[in-house]
């Protein structure tokens, strides 16, 4: 629950910020408390009427220690200079509190909100509305993404100005750090920034010299950009079935669809899980084929120890806003451990050029924003504690599922070859009763969503070139009976026991 303290109250509390019951609840996470940097040169002034600026600071940095500084603007401050319906500090809380999603303002003087759509309330209803039913805690989003701003806003804010201060937008050392940052986290000896993970798939491609008359080996179960980049890049996709139990390609299926015009293998690491790739590396090797892992949903996941965007030719990463490590925008990552290929994907994400305005191919433009790297470069910091964050959410589920009993109705999950990093959880629900359950839980407030309901052989564009239902049976009945719950960091175990309890109630 996010709530934002107005400067009343932070002026009652600030002397003894260590004693106050609703400090305490934000220390323990119970609440995410929020406050506006304007507030705190008030404070200030307010302290020292009682004590030195020592004290006052330390005081300062106490209340800070709990809550976190909203990330306010010059514009916030003139639209509340001109809000004529109330003080101005009331009307800069509220414009605050609408813009950010902000649940409850607390506040010694509610009424003075109450021409805001905000909930305002005093410590006191605060604290009872905290110990109650609270009805409102009962909403499990899939993702709540301004959730970990909480915890990295500072950062981010600090990193971005750099680059605005530096005024260095397209590429530069900005790029260059996140780049050196991925790479020897995913245990490859270079990254290349690229404009999204779609772009990533493509210049990996390119960058392979896979083009017109070539095959390219996929999944039809998986995001349609792993699809849309081979048929970008020229080539012709060819599927090979899943398996049944983790959803990745089939290696069996792949051996079967390998022809001579096979040029690459292009294994998803479906749901934040490696799919099998010891023995799909072996055959690329024996039979001269490239191997590009779209590893979009998957980073920080291992394969018998080794990190995935390590294992095959070309690594591709995605950070979407809501993948595990997701900027605010489009940005995506090669990664690799070929200097020639590093060479190449650099001059192929400029329009095929070394020297500036001279071109020996035809690129394209796959760079990277500066302002994204940075904000990407803030959240990686993050990232390893968000990833642990997610297992414990799945070895949570697990254990809820096991005690209500649901383990024969549902399929969970299953780790097969290393650390799976969870970027959906996603259950299996026996006799088509899959949609229904996720209408049940969406009015019960849960969210839940489908990865994905029409496998990528049946999607309109692609049945022109021959396929029909029948053909991928294992993509076909996991696109039927898979359901992805809520499992970012962000949901907490009280939401956990929520959506299982609903789940419950769904099979009783
Ligand atoms: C998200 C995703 C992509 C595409 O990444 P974008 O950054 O959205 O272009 C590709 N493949 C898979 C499996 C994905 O989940």
């Amino acid at each position: 629950m996010r709530v934002l303290f107005h400067i009343d109250y932070l002026i009652e509390i600030a002397s003894a910020p260590q004693d106050d019951p609703l400090l305490s609840r934000c220390r323990e996470k119970a609440v995410e408390g929020w406050v506006l940097p304007a507030y705190i040169p008030l404070l200030y002034q307010h302290l020292l009427q009682t004590m030195d600026d020592k004290g006052a600071r330390a005081s300062i940095r106490q209340v800070l220690s709990f809550l976190t500084l909203y990330p306010m603007t010059g514009m916030d401050i003139q639209e509340a200079l001109i809000s004529e319906s109330t003080d101005f500090a009331s009307s800069l809380t509220a414009g605050a509190a609408e813009a950010f999603n902000i649940d409850t303002v607390v506040t010694l003087n509610p009424q003075k909100f109450s021409k805001y759509e905000v909930k305002a309330v005093t410590p006191e209803e605060f604290l009872t509305l905290l110990t109650s039913g609270k009805p409102h805690l009962r909403r499990v989003p899939m993702l709540d993404m301004t959730a970990s701003y909480h915890e990295c806003l500072d950062h981010i804010e600090h990193e971005m100005f750099k680059v605005i201060r530096s005024s260095r937008f397209i590429l530069g050392s900005t790029v260059q750090d996140l780049e050196t940052k991925i790479a020897n986290y995913c245990k490859a000896d270079f990254a290349v920034g690229v404009s999204s993970g779609t772009d990533a798939l493509l210049i990996s491609l390119l960058a392979l010299g896979i083009g017109e008359g070539d095959e390219v080996i996929t999944t039809p179960f998986t995001f349609f950009a792993t699809y849309g980049a081979i048929v970008r890049a020229g080539a012709r996709p060819v599927f090979a079935d899943i398996d049944s139990t983790t959803f990745n390609i089939s290696f069996e299926k792949i051996e079967q669809a390998v022809t001579d015009k096979t040029k690459a293998i292009l294994p998803v690491h479906l749901y934040g899980q490696c799919a099998d790739m010891d023995p799909i590396l072996e055959l690329a090797k024996r039979k001269g084929i490239a191997v590009i892992e779209d590893a979009a949903q998957a980073i920080g996941a291992e394969y018998k120890n080794r990190k995935a965007g390590s294992l095959g030719d070309a690594g591709c990463f995605s950070f979407y806003p809501t993948k595990n490590l997701g900027g605010f925008g489009d940005a995506g990552m090669v990664t690799v451990s070929s200097a020639e290929l590093y060479e190449k994907l650099k001059v192929l994400r400029v329009h095929g050029s070394q020297t500036r305005y001279i071109h020996d191919e035809v690129g394209g433009n796959f760079r990277l924003d500066a302002l994204q790297a940075a904000i990407l470069s803030a959240r990686f910091d993050f990232l390893e504690t968000w990833t642990e964050k997610r297992r414990t959410n799945a070895d949570n589920y697990r254990r809820l599922f096991e005690q209500a009993g649901l383990t024969g109705l549902v399929k969970l999950p299953v780790e097969s070859s290393g650390r799976h990093v969870y970027h959906q959880f996603v259950i299996r629900v026996w006799e088509s009763k899959r949609n229904e359950l996720k209408h049940f839980l969406e009015e019960r407030g849960v969210s839940s969503e489908i990865y994905y309901p029409v496998p990528l052989h049946l999607q309109k564009c692609v049945m022109g070139s021959g396929y029909k239902m029948g053909d991928f049976p294992h993509a076909e009945k996991a696109a039927g009976e898979t359901l992805a719950l809520p499992i970012s960091h962000e949901v907490t175990t009280d939401q956990l026991e929520y959506v299982v309890e609903n789940i419950k109630n769904f099979f009783s």
